[in-house]
């Protein structure tokens, strides 16, 4: 069973969703992904919801306060284990993690490092299953049913911010801020790189044997 909190940081495509769910069917962990809170929020229609889809759908970052409030709400640290993936998103946010949701508690951040160029084409392939949080890739990875989940059987989706130019965007907004995510982190101790540009069952290898250790 997990001690640790995880924090996953690497740019979109990198991995992080894909690996997290091997984390939580191994270790018990529970997987809290900021941008699926959001788009939840988009789903139902909230309040919420409008104010952040434009931003999302042009590949910008929502404001901190806002994002830090959402995953409070749905983060009990005292009873669970988590992995915390896209939020932090800048050092701000890597700041406001740790003063008011992680507050001293043992964590460790893994980085997934790869070149980005690599990941434009990955993420533009990427189709995505919300209820079984299944994701494939039509080039490496397709569903055996085209369109359709192999575990659930439900939609396959293409999320409104996998296309080129929104992903581009996206790219360079993780290129201008993850800098002192890393500094904040490094400078803490918590910090692991893997490199992420491994085949996925390589990378499940190390993640297991980082958490592990
Ligand atoms: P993701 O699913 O992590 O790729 O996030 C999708 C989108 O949700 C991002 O491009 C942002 O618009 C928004 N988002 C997710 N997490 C954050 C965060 N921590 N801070 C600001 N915006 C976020």
């Amino acid at each position: 069973m997990a001690r640790e909190q995880i924090v996953l940081l690497g740019a979109p495509g990198s991995g992080k969703g894909t690996q997290a769910s091997h984390l939580v069917k191994e270790f018990g962990y529970n997987h809290l992904s900021t941008g699926d809170l959001l788009r939840s929020e988009i789903a139902k229609g909230t309040e919420l919801g409008q104010k952040v889809q434009g931003i999302i759908d042009a590949g910008n970052l929502v404001d901190d306060m806002t994002v830090l409030e959402l995953l409070k709400a749905n983060c009990d640290l005292e009873n669970k284990v988590y992995i915390f993936d896209g939020f932090p998103r800048n050092g701000e946010q890597a700041k406001l993690l740790e003063e008011h949701v992680l507050k001293g508690a043992a964590t460790k951040a893994i980085y997934f490092d790869m070149d980005l160029e690599h990941l434009i084409e990955r993420i533009t392939n990427r189709r995505v299953a919300p209820k079984s949080g299944e994701i494939y890739n039509l080039l490496t990875r397709p569903p055996k049913v085209e369109g359709k989940c192999d575990v659930s059987g439900e939609d396959l989706v293409h999320r409104k911010d996998d296309n080129e130019e929104t992903v581009r965007n996206r790219m360079n907004v993780f290129r201008d801020t993850i800098g002192p995510v890393l500094d904040f982190y490094e400078s803490q101790g918590q910090l692991v790189r893997l490199d992420a540009s491994r085949p996925s069952d390589e990378v499940t290898k190390s993640l297991k044997e980082v958490i592990s250790a």
